[in-house]
Parts: structure tokens; C-alpha cells; sequence
């Protein structure tokens, strides 16, 4: 199959793009290279991805309609799966636009582009963060999910509302996942696993926010990658409702996932496992709950289940292991 994936350079892109790669597909990756992070870790991915022969990679911006159209129509993919976004909670704070840059008008051009080439299944990231703060437990995509408490919940949640309208009036089979807390190796500098390892190792505090009280479904990054390619292969379609539990559209092919275990974690027991793994005892800086953040996620994967026949599962242990086992050997090359 053809993948055409935006965001290869990126922490979720580059394994998604690696294991297609590793299991016969051709791929074309799309990414900015933009500077919210390391910059030298980017440019890490992308060299483990230019080693696959059917792997092509084109830097560009998805504001650039133009550069993104000519990158999409020259492959003519089966499948897109759009993962560049400008992603993070607290950077939404400080600088908004580039949440309206990149995940509206960015997702609006894959929108238009998807329907002109007709694709075979548009695959889009959102996030647990659209539930907002008080939804059910656990948090159910045939839920309300429409009081989103920072700029980047309101910002995915705004392309998933308009991909619904896409799907409808152009009938392009279009699957939204909201991702849960994704971890592992290669994993995001801005993210708590990242942030408090390399702490640890540097001897200093790590800040722990809500006073430790908040609780995360966090999700392996293997688990999440079979998901996805599990996914790929199923468009939404009538034929494949699962009912009462799927939100796959009445006016048109649309649908949204949860791609979490449904096993939260508390954040003071995340740091255990850190410290158990490490073999240190971590410094806590304990600190309020921060403005946009939310006391718990917890995903259910029942749909997921329905769908794939599998949901994540892969242990907090081992997961974290594999994380502190990775960022040993690649420190140097990374920071
Ligand atoms: P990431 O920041 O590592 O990757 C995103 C990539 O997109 C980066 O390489 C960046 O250079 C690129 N990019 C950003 N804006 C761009 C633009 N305007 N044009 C072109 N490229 C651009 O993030 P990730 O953790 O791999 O996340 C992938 C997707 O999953 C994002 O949409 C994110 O919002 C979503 N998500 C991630 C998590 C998680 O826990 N990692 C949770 C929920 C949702």
C-alpha cells in the first residue's frame, strides 16, 4: 500500500512511517522541521527513515497548500495519515496562532486534497484532550466532547468538526483518533517521561504538577502504531458500524477512535516506576495543577476493541524501560 504520512519527522510519524517501511509499504513522509523542539532530533528520524529504499521524504509546510498538493498528487497514496500538528497543552498558551497556522488551516489543505484525489481512507490525530474537564468515566467517543479547556484541545476538536463536514458532503472515509499520552523511545522532549528522565540524570528537580493527584492513560508507542496500521485498513463504512458504541456518522463516513488502554496511571506512581527503573530516587518539586490541564484521562477502548480485535496493553514497566534504555544510548546525539 501507499502511505502518504505528514509528520514522519516527528515522534508519532517517525515509527508509524518506520513500521510500514519495515513491513513492505511505500511511504512519503511531509514535515516542516519546525524549531518547537530539538531540531537535532528530527533530523535523527529522518536519517533511520532515509534508509529504506521505498521511503521519500518532502520538507514543506502544510500552510504551503501548493508544496503539499504537488507532494500528494505525485504519490497518488491508498491512505494519508495526517500527524504534523503543532501539538502540546501549555505552548497553546503562549502562542496560539501557531495552533490556528497548523491544525486549522494546515488540515483544512489535507481536507481539500484528500477529497480532489478521492483517497482510499484519511486518517487523522486528535487527541483525548477534546473531552475537556468533566466528561464520563472512562471517556467514550459517543460522548459529548465539546468543552475543550485550552487552544490546542479547541484546535483538534475544530478539525475534527470540520473533517465530519468533509466526509459528509464529499463522502471521503475519514477516521479521527484521540490519542491518550503517547510514551517510548524517540519519544517528544516537551512530554513528562522525557522531562523527568533527563532530570534524574542531570541531578535535578523534576516539577510534578496538581500536587501529584492527576492520573494519565498512557499509551505505549507500539501499541499505538498496530493500532493505527490496524485502522488503516478498516474506512468507516456502514458495513463495519459497531453498534451503540461507534460514532461513525449518519450523513457521512466519518468516525472518531480512542487509541488508549483504558488503564490510567497517578502521577506519583509514573514517577515510581521511573525511579524503580533508574535505579534514583527522583527530587519532587511539587507544584498546582496548571491552567488548561485536566485531572484524569481515561480512555475507553471498547470501539477499539470492536474494530481491531486488540487494544494497547504493552506494561508501564517495560514501557519505560524501553524509553531510559533508548535515551542512554542516544543522549548525545539528541539533547
Ligand atoms: P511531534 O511534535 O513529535 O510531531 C509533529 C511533527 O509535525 C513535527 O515533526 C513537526 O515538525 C511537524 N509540524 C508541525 N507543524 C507543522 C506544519 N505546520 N507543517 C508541517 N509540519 C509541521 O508530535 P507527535 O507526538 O508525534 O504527535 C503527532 C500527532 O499526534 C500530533 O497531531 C499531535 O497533536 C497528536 N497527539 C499526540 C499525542 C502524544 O502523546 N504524543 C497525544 C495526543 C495527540
Amino acid at each position: 500500500m501507499r502511505y502518504f504520512i505528514t509528520g514522519t519527522a516527528g515522534f508519532i510519524g517517525f515509527h508509524l512511517a518506520r513500521k510500514l517501511l519495515q513491513d513492505g509499504h511505500e511511504v512519503v513522509g511531509f514535515d516542516g522541521m519546525t524549531a518547537y523542539y530539538s531540531l537535532r532530533l528530527k533530523e535523527a528520524r529522518n536519517a533511520g527513515l532515509a534508509q529504506f529504499p521505498s521511503f521519500r521524504f518532502v520538507q514543506g509546510m502544510l500552510e504551503d497548500r501548493a508544496s503539499l498538493e504537488k507532494a500528494v498528487k505525485a504519490f497518488n497514496p491508498d491512505v494519508i495519515v495526517h500527524l504534523a500538528a503543532q501539538a502540546g497543552v501549555r505552548y497553546s498558551l503562549e502562542n496560539p496562532r501557531a495552533y490556528l497556522d497548523s491544525n486549522l488551516i494546515g488540515s483544512w489543505n489535507i481536507l481539500e486534497i484528500a477529497r480532489e484525489i478521492g483517497v482510499g481512507h484519511l486518517m487523522l490525530a486528535s487527541t483525548s484532550s477534546v473531552y475537556g474537564a468533566n466528561p464520563g468515566i472512562p471517556f467514550r467517543e459517543i460522548d459529548k466532547a465539546d468543552e475543550p479547556l485550552t487552544f490546542y484541545a479547541a484546535s483538534k476538536k475544530a478539525m475534527e468538526v470540520m473533517a465530519h463536514s468533509y466526509a459528509h458532503l464529499y463522502k471521503v472515509p475519514t477516521t479521527a483518533f484521540r490519542f491518550f499520552t503517547v510514551y517510548g523511545p524517540w519519544g517528544r522532549p516537551d512530554m513528562a517521561l522525557f522531562k523527568f528522565v533527563k532530570a534524574m540524570l542531570d541531578d535535578q528537580e523534576i516539577e510534578i504538577y496538581g500536587e501529584g493527584k492527576m492520573s494519565r492513560d498512557f499509551t505505549y508507542i507500539d501499541d499505538l502504531i498496530d493500532s493505527i496500521i490496524d485502522l488503516s485498513g478498516i474506512a468507516p463504512s456502514e458495513s463495519n458500524r459497531v453498534a451503540d458504541i461507534d460514532t461513525l456518522s449518519a450523513v457521512g463516513p466519518f468516525r472518531t477512535v480512542n487509541l488508549g488502554g483504558g488503564q490510567p496511571v497517578g502521577l506519583l506512581e509514573f514517577v515510581e516506576v521511573i525511579e524503580k527503573t533508574m535505579g534514583k530516587r527522583a527530587r519532587r518539586k511539587m507544584l498546582p495543577m496548571q491552567k488548561g490541564d485536566v485531572p484524569r484521562t481515561f480512555a475507553s477502548p471498547s470501539l477499539l476493541l470492536a474494530l481491531t480485535g486488540r487494544k494497547p496493553e504493552t506494561g508501564l514497566d517495560e514501557g519505560v524501560d524501553a524509553f531510559v534504555r533508548w535515551y542512554m544510548e542516544h543522549r548525545s546525539e539528541i539533547d
